[in-house]
């Protein structure tokens, strides 16, 4: 089987076994875990951050952010197609008590206007607007980079009207290394940053949190609340050290790979239309009459496990565990394929 169902299903590498294997541990809820601190410094460092906060999953680290940013009853600002919206089992309200304003982007993007659009007067009818969020990749919209230039714009519409501005940076660096932006640019137009080890960079687990000290100094607090203090945990922070030393400049690979699989997939009969390829997810929508599980499960007899998302549409993420030999693969068996 050749598993594009997501960046998700990487395993460890033999280097990054060894690297784990060799990383000292310690009590991370009582911050003794050298590892851990190592990789915490190393991350708040890069994007020149004051500090930051490992946690098990990228879901948590956005909503330990949105929770440490809010009080209940305020309003979080996010693109209809966000994750924090759409994937994190309505943690917005059950976490924090907030409500979210869905705005209408392009592709999980949208603009500085809508954002002050959607700025809430100060009247008590009204919910407190409250925290802005940008996911960078948009996962929904097709793993589509944002235009720096407007998150520029939002981050400085955020500090006018003094909102806290997050980043979902669950695939951050499948954006950089196809801008070519420096984490420290990053860094400097959020007040918090989420960003996952175990997407497109292979680690089995973890997600930072990035942020000032006093707002990782919060972080920590929710983060145990939430259940996501974790003790020895440097045998893991020690496969995101490794990660960010081996695994972020391959990430080229990947996108060419996705951009190589796309072309063929839109030159079959049954997609209609490929959503173009930015940087390692393909979205496709299936012609019509298409069944979408029945097109699933042709796949998965050609060898090819793709993911429904959402009406009438697949999702192909190709990640470390996929070379050029199985792309060509996969190409053959879908020329193949009725
Ligand atoms: C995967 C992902 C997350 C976090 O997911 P976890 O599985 O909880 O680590 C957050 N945001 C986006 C856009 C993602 O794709």
């Amino acid at each position: 089987m050749i598993d594009y169902r997501s960046d998700t299903v990487t395993r460890p590498t033999a280097g990054m076994l060894k690297a784990m294997m060799a990383s000292p541990v310690g009590d991370d809820v009582f911050q003794d875990d050298p590892t851990v601190n190592a990789l915490e410094a190393k991350t708040a460092e890069m994007f020149g951050m004051e500090a930051a906060l490992f946690a098990p999953s990228g879901t948590m680290t956005n909503q330990i952010a949105i929770k440490v940013h809010t009080n209940p009853g305020d309003e979080v600002v996010c693109d209809k197609l966000s994750h924090i919206y759409n994937y994190e089992g309505g943690g917005i309200a059950s976490n924090s008590g907030c409500s979210v304003r869905l705005l209408d982007g392009d592709k999980g993007r949208f603009t500085h206007q809508m954002v002050i659009d959607s700025i809430l007067p100060d009247d008590s009818h009204f919910p407190v607007t409250r925290l802005v969020s940008v996911e960078n990749t948009s996962n929904k919209g097709g793993g589509v980079i944002w235009d720096d230039a407007e998150i520029e714009r939002i981050s400085r519409t955020c500090k006018e009207h003094g909102l806290g501005f997050h980043m979902d940076g669950a695939r951050l660096f499948n954006a950089l290394v196809e801008t070519n932006q420096s984490t420290e640019h990053v860094g400097s137009m959020f007040d918090s940053i989420s960003i996952c080890l175990s997407k497109g960079l292979g680690c089995p687990v973890g997600s930072l949190l990035l942020g000032s000290k006093d707002f990782i100094r919060q972080a920590h607090r929710v983060r145990k609340v939430f259940g996501g203090g974790m003790r020895q945990a440097g045998i893991l922070a020690g496969a995101g050290i490794y990660a960010l030393d081996h695994h972020i400049d391959r990430l080229k690979e990947d996108h060419a790979n996705a951009k190589r699989l796309a072309s063929a997939l839109s030159e079959t009969d049954w997609v209609r239309h490929v959503v173009p390829v930015e940087t390692n997810i393909i979205v496709v929508e299936l012609s019509a009459g298409e069944d979408q599980h029945a097109r699933l499960a042709a796949l998965k007899n050609a060898g090819i496990l793709a993911m429904g998302f959402g009406a009438g549409k697949l999702r192909f993420v190709t990640h470390l565990d996929v070379n050029e030999a199985m792309i060509d693969q996969t190409i053959s068996a879908i020329k193949g394929m009725k």
